[in-house]
């Protein structure tokens, strides 16, 4: 394996391989140390696999040897040219990564793989988290598969179809009083007593890893080529942080070259502690407390958020934040423009990189990548109200007919018995027999 130990990523102290996750040294987050020598070797024994489409075909820029078993297939996802977007928003070149299609219909079963990966490594016998909900879901997904048991703490007012979208998995489920934050407190202190395997605490340097792949995936999805700029929602910091890394460490491997990509970063007002420390010219994150439809992105007191803040400055990136009405509309629009249906996290992305380009954080003639997170039928209930009830007619031609006549906004098509070509278009004539 290539992983030579954990590094502080402030300090740059080393430690050994173990589920420790901060510095004894500065208290910041530890992350996986390389053995770039033996990555190198491992490339040119065993390149990337093409007949492995899930995030293991990068197995050799990860913590692990091999595919673990009963794996669930996360990653290598749809990158999708958005077009219709690209137009309403007033880009020239825009693509989105479509995560939504994961296991668990979120990004986080990336992440999990990893970590799950690791406590088998170790011989970890439970595994835990604290969620916000779509972690939740991907690790009762993953651990059902592992057969490892898997206590998730939630806060004790999550949206009930998150609940379920784990529950349906068989973990135990706890939930918490208090917010994100609280939930999160209370697991450190379970983890430090009991060294359960806690995915997203003391696994989370090789769990953040996961996040990688979504930039080895984009470049290998636009032919070994980089974007100009990426928009990444953000909550605890990890995936920003992780996907610039993602291109650095192809850079420095020499397979690709170019500009490193602009990352800026999308919150939702109710939360935004990375984008207002951004905006106020801070080094640190003053936490805040949530209050948002965008459950998923909840987080006030961001666990990577000062690695969050030195990739948007590294990278020349930008950051912005949007309202709940927006989120919504963001929705819609992905929905309409390009028929990817996100969840609220997904909402807000989109509407950020609006903002972003109307600020002119982001230039037209950037090629720029979005990443949709989450998948739309995890957050239904924010749409509720959003649409009006079709209207019902009798199973009859003709009553069809009568509401088809009546409805001018629905006449998006003429009316006109199939088969024969348009009388404006004299020179088409049906297919032979
Ligand atoms: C967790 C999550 C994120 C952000 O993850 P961080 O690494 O904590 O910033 C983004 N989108 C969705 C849907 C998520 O569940
Ligand atoms: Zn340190």
């Amino acid at each position: 394996m290539s992983v030579a130990g954990l590094v502080c990523s402030l300090c740059g102290e080393r430690f050994p391989v173990s589920a420790q996750y901060v510095c004894t040294e500065c208290f910041g987050p530890l992350e996986v140390a390389y053995d770039w020598e033996a990555v190198r070797q491992r490339l040119t024994s065993e390149p990337f696999p093409c007949h492995t489409s899930s995030l293991w075909r990068y197995r050799a820029l990860l913590p692990v040897n091999e595919i673990p078993p009963n794996d669930l297939g996360a990653g290598f996802t749809p990158l999708h040219p958005a077009e219709r977007l690209a137009k309403e928003i007033g880009l020239e070149e825009l693509w989105i990564k479509n995560d939504t299609v994961n296991p668990s219909y979120s990004f986080k079963d990336r992440v999990v793989a990893l970590a799950v990966a690791t406590a088998q490594q170790m011989g970890i016998p439970v595994v835990a988290c604290a969620s916000t909900g779509n972690l939740a879901s991907a690790l009762a997904a993953h651990a059902a598969r592992a057969g490892l048991p898997a206590y998730l703490f939630v806060p004790a007012d999550l949206e009930p179809e998150k609940i379920l979208g784990a529950a349906v998995y068989g973990p135990h489920i706890i939930g918490v009083k208090g917010t994100y934050d609280d939930v999160n407190r209370l697991c450190i202190q379970i983890a430090d007593r009991y060294g359960w395997g806690f995915v997203n605490i003391n696994l989370r340097p090789f769990y953040a890893e996961g996040s990688k792949t979504l930039a080895f995936e984009t470049v290998e999805q636009l032919g070994w080529d980089l974007p100009d700029h990426v928009v990444v929602p953000a909550a605890g910091g990890s995936l920003a942080t992780k996907i610039a890394k993602g291109f650095q460490e192809l850079l420095d491997l020499g397979l690709v070259f170019g500009e490193r990509p602009r990352v800026s970063i999308a919150q939702a007002a109710g939360c935004a502690p990375i984008v207002r420390a951004w905006e106020a010219g801070l080094d640190h994150v003053e936490p805040v407390r949530p209050q948002t439809i965008a459950r998923s992105l909840a987080i006030g007191n961001p666990a990577d958020g000062v690695l969050a803040l030195k990739t948007i400055r590294e990278t020349g990136g930008a950051a912005a934040a949007v309202t709940d009405e927006e989120i919504i509309e963001g929705i819609r629009l992905l929905a309409r423009t390009e028929g990817i249906f996100a969840e609220t996290a997904g909402g807000v992305t989109v509407a950020a990189l609006r903002k972003l380009v109307a600020q002119g954080h982001i230039r037209p003639d950037e090629r720029t990548v979005l990443y949709i997170t989450g998948n739309g039928y995890k957050t239904v209930s924010a749409l509720e109200g959003q649409a009006s009830a079709p209207p019902v007619v009798e199973p009859r031609l003709a009553d069809f007919e009568r509401w088809y006549a009546t409805h001018s906004s629905a006449q998006a098509v003429e009316l006109r018995p199939a088969g024969f070509p348009a009388a404006s278009q004299g020179g088409v004539h049906p297919c032979p027999e």
